[in-house]
């Protein structure tokens, strides 16, 4: 049995707690790495609010997510924070260089750079090229998909 407190500081900034699914049994599947890089991006932009990490199945299905979420992998989380000195463009230069695959802005009401909402953030296999960028309104249609 591994038991683990998940309470306990892992990075100078999060603990795994912040990544469980609590809406599920507190559930957890993590790349470790995933951890670190968002603690990276936190030395960058500030404190970072985790809205979402690890999903089980079940909870990724009651959230509409996609069957094959990098979610129920370990490999992504939702986060937000300070957004107001960023724009799309140098996010993306940052993510890019932090080491994620994947990333995904969500506008709300639609316009592409304008009121982000939050951002998708994973490591897994990129969706496209090496780099993926995606563009969703917060109702979950996607605007457009761009290699980089
Ligand atoms: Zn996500």
């Amino acid at each position: 049995m591994n038991n683990i407190d998940l309470q306990n500081i892992y990075t100078d900034n999060f603990n795994l707690q912040e990544f469980a699914n609590s809406k599920d049994g507190n559930r957890i599947k993590l790349n470790l790495n995933l951890v670190f890089i968002v603690q990276k991006l936190r030395q960058i932009v500030g404190p970072i609010h985790v809205t979402s990490g690890y999903r089980t199945k079940r909870f990724n299905a009651s959230v509409d997510g996609s069957p094959n979420s990098n979610h129920t992998k370990g490999l992504a989380c939702d986060v937000q924070f300070d957004f107001t000195p960023w724009n799309r463009e140098s996010l993306i230069r940052i993510l890019k260089f932090l080491g994620f695959n994947n990333v995904g802005f969500y506008w709300s009401g639609g316009n592409v750079g304008k009121n982000l909402t939050w951002l998708h953030i994973d490591i897994g296999l990129p969706h496209a090229g090496e780099f993926c960028v995606m563009d969703w309104d917060t109702r979950g249609n996607m605007i457009k998909m761009e290699a980089r």
